[in-house]
């Protein structure tokens, strides 16, 4: 699916594809290689988008691994779209640490008002997903 006729704000080397843009350009990949990074995965990307939010694909048989996965994958979506809005229409630019930054915060936030979180609070929501995920940050 095109998002427009243009070429891609963020990398200009290809169309603005749905696929493209969240899950393919390079700005794209490197967050979802961070978040898979953080998280100690090892994952194929997937080819399009409907697989990142179908909840059938993402089963971790842990809740909050699963609202984890869903937080910052949401969250990596919507911070993609605000820096291709950036780009086109103020003209200002994030790099990839910027960028995953506020999707590491982002991400918290949303954590910090979910039950299977409540206990951490921002700073660990924030920097320790790891620890949490592992049942050994008390
Ligand atoms: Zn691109």
């Amino acid at each position: 699916m095109s998002i427009s006729s243009h070429w891609c704000v963020i990398c200009r080397r290809s169309g603005e594809e749905l696929d493209h843009l969240f899950l393919h350009c390079t700005m794209a990949w490197q967050l979802w290689a961070s978040l898979t990074r953080e998280l100690q995965w090892i994952w194929v990307m997937p080819k399009t988008c409907e697989v990142i939010f179908d909840d059938a694909s993402w089963d971790f048989r842990n809740s909050r691994r699963n609202v984890l996965w869903k937080s910052c994958s949401q969250s990596i979506v919507w911070g993609i779209w605000q820096e291709r809005n950036a780009r086109l229409f103020k003209g200002t630019f994030m790099n990839h640490e910027e960028l995953w930054d506020g999707i590491r915060l982002n991400t918290a936030k949303w954590l910090s008002i979910n039950k299977e979180f409540k206990q951490w609070g921002l700073n660990d929501l924030l920097n320790n997903w790891q620890p949490i995920l592992e049942g050994t940050l008390r």
